[in-house]
């Protein structure tokens, strides 16, 4: 089966109610948005605001979510393991609080959450987990760093933040891969078509082996870094670029050029 291209806006920690405005008209005002799937991810705050304007080609991603706490419970006579997603947590948000707003999609992993926060490859496969266990779909992150790369790291940085996902077994139908190596984020430098196919290769050739065929032909591998609407019909040529991820260039009109790379 062919995978559907997808596109998603990542919009970081950017805009205010007069800019999302702006936005939103030039979605809405794009052709129906067809063979892609279009998500934009707006900062917490105003996710129900910007979900409730766009039009309902345009779906809605939160950021960022938080793990599953396990707490032991009584029910009736026997002691249980009961799977909590709320509780005293100040500053993080429950995918069931996203799927509450109606939200389908989370992004967990992006770099900035790793290496700006901190977040381990435990953590963020934690939190995938039970974000797809709670129904909602993952923008999952990967990606080296400039000084991995050049050490030759590239191929096992990557393969360590997937075998930690590998490991807790998820619903890989909810899963989108999103390779974004962080020297190309927010740079301008973004990685050749060359670049990004030879490692979307690597990550579903991974997939195929610890995971199985089938979620490797059909998990979809979205790149991301420096995508504008200039370099993305190239990217999007390659054989195993499954769309793209988008930061900046998300916040622009032009962004409708990069949803439709393939059309
Ligand atoms: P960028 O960001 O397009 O601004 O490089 C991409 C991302 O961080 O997802």
């Amino acid at each position: 089966m062919p995978r559907q291209f997808f596109v998603g806006g990542n919009w970081k920690m950017n805009g205010d109610k007069a800019s999302i405005d702006g936005i939103v008209n030039f979605l809405n005002a794009g052709a129906p948005y067809k063979d892609v799937e279009v998500v934009v991810s707006p900062p917490s705050p105003y996710l129900a605001y910007a979900k409730d304007k766009l039009k309902p080609d345009v779906l809605v991603a939160a950021q960022n979510c938080y793990k599953v706490r396990t707490e032991r419970g009584e029910v009736g006579e026997y002691s249980l393991c009961v799977e909590v997603s709320k509780g005293a947590f100040t500053g993080e948000q429950s995918p069931a609080m996203l799927k509450d707003l109606g939200l389908k999609w989370v992004i967990i992993g992006h770099s900035e959450r790793r290496h700006v926060f901190g977040e381990s490859d435990e953590l963020t496969a934690d939190k995938t987990l039970h974000a797809i266990q709670e129904g909602l779909g993952v923008i999952f992150c990967i990606g080296e760093k400039l000084e991995e790369r050049e050490a030759g790291k590239t191929k096992e940085v990557n393969f360590r933040q997937l075998a930690a996902l590998v490991a807790k077994n998820p619903d890989w139908s909810k899963i989108v891969v999103a390779y974004e190596p962080v020297w190309a984020i927010g740079t301008g430098k973004t990685a050749s078509p060359e670049q990004a196919q030879e490692v979307h290769e690597w990550v579903r050739e991974f997939l195929n082996e610890k995971v199985s065929k089938e979620v490797g032909g059909a998990t979809r591998i979205i790149y991301g870094g420096s995508v504008t609407p200039d370099n993305c019909v190239e990217l999007g040529k390659k054989g195993d670029i499954d769309g793209f991820l988008v930061g900046g260039a998300s916040l622009k009109p032009d962004f409708v050029k990069i949803i439709n790379a393939r059309n």
